[in-house]
């Protein structure tokens, strides 16, 4: 909890100072609900999910014949933690053989980081795990992610920059069964211009993938730069409609003071927050909790 805490530290202070003043020592009264609600746009909770908020927290104040707002506060972290389930969403493995996880996600939002910080988790709980370079577009990702694969200790198929992904993936699968993985990690493309062309070239790998193992992917995670706010929940929108995204890696929380976005994601998607970025380094990646992540910016 304390990593956790200590990697929220920047969302943490811009609840607990803007947010959180906005409750010292006053009445309850149409100007507080108002800089409540700015208060919370700003942290990048986002406009739906604040008026949903705002609507609950009046209808409680009147139901509790609240009118000190210090008496609100507690309040609002319980609708928090309500809003965001207290569930944790596990990593999906296979029980029975090989499990598949195919990482998705715009350039530049950590995927490779991810990756290797994943692999790392994995193997340290005793896994074999192998790589598929399957972003061949990039300059420098197949590279990149072999720098990540000798750090953690594990393997990386790779083809030539330029090939074709669903190739390298067929290659990965077929090494991952016969060096007997326990977990195939497969690196995807994410550039932006030419969307439909990622979609068709990410679906084209989903099926490939499927073919090989029937009930492969075991797991579709969306990597997310918590840095870019509205604009994560935005790529969450659009990609989890195209590639049957089954969960969420939040990164870069330490940079940030939009840890909020957290918030607005768990409240507009149906799909789970697994994992939180924290750093730069192989241990700075950490299952996600909500009730924790209330707690961390709250007190
Ligand atoms: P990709 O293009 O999506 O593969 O992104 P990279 O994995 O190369 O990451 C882009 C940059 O973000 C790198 O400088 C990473 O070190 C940095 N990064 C990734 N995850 C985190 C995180 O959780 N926290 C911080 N502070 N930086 C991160």
């Amino acid at each position: 909890f304390s990593k956790f805490k200590e990697g929220l530290a920047k969302t943490r202070d811009s609840f607990m100072d803007k947010v959180g003043a906005v409750f010292n020592r006053r009445r309850i009264d149409e100007e507080f609900y108002e800089e409540l609600e700015e208060q919370l746009i700003m942290a990048d909770v986002g406009v739906t999910t604040v008026m949903t908020l705002m609507e609950e927290l009046r209808a409680e104040v009147k139901r509790r014949k609240i009118e000190d707002a210090t008496d609100l506060k507690p309040i609002l972290q319980e609708k928090l933690v309500e809003l965001m389930g207290t569930e944790m969403a596990a990593l999906n493995l296979n029980p029975t053989g090989m499990t598949v996880i195919m990482i998705v996600g715009v350039n530049g939002v950590g995927k490779t980081t991810t990756i290797g910080k994943l692999a790392h988790r994995l193997k340290s709980e005793g896994k074999k795990v192998v790589l598929a370079a399957g972003d061949t577009f990039r300059a420098g990702a197949i590279e990149q992610l072999e720098v990540w694969g000798q750090r953690v200790g594990v393997d990386v198929i790779k083809h030539q920059q330029g090939s074709d992904p669903a190739a390298v993936v067929y290659d990965g699968v077929q090494a991952a069964k016969s060096r007997k993985a326990d977990v195939l990690i497969v690196d995807t493309a994410g550039r932006l211009h030419n969307k439909t062309n990622l979609m068709d070239e990410l679906n084209k790998v989903y099926r490939v993938l499927k073919r090989e193992i029937p009930d492969a992917p075991h797991e579709v995670l969306l990597v997310l730069d918590a840095t870019t706010g509205q604009n994560a929940l935005q790529q969450a929108k659009i990609f989890g409609e195209a590639t049957g995204v089954t969960g969420l890696v939040l990164t870069k929380l330490d940079g940030t003071a939009k840890g909020g976005i957290v918030i607005a994601i768990r409240d507009q998607m149906e799909i789970p927050v697994k994992f939180v970025g924290l750093g730069e380094k192989v241990d700075d990646l950490a299952e996600f909790d909500p009730k924790q992540f209330v707690e961390a910016i709250f007190t």
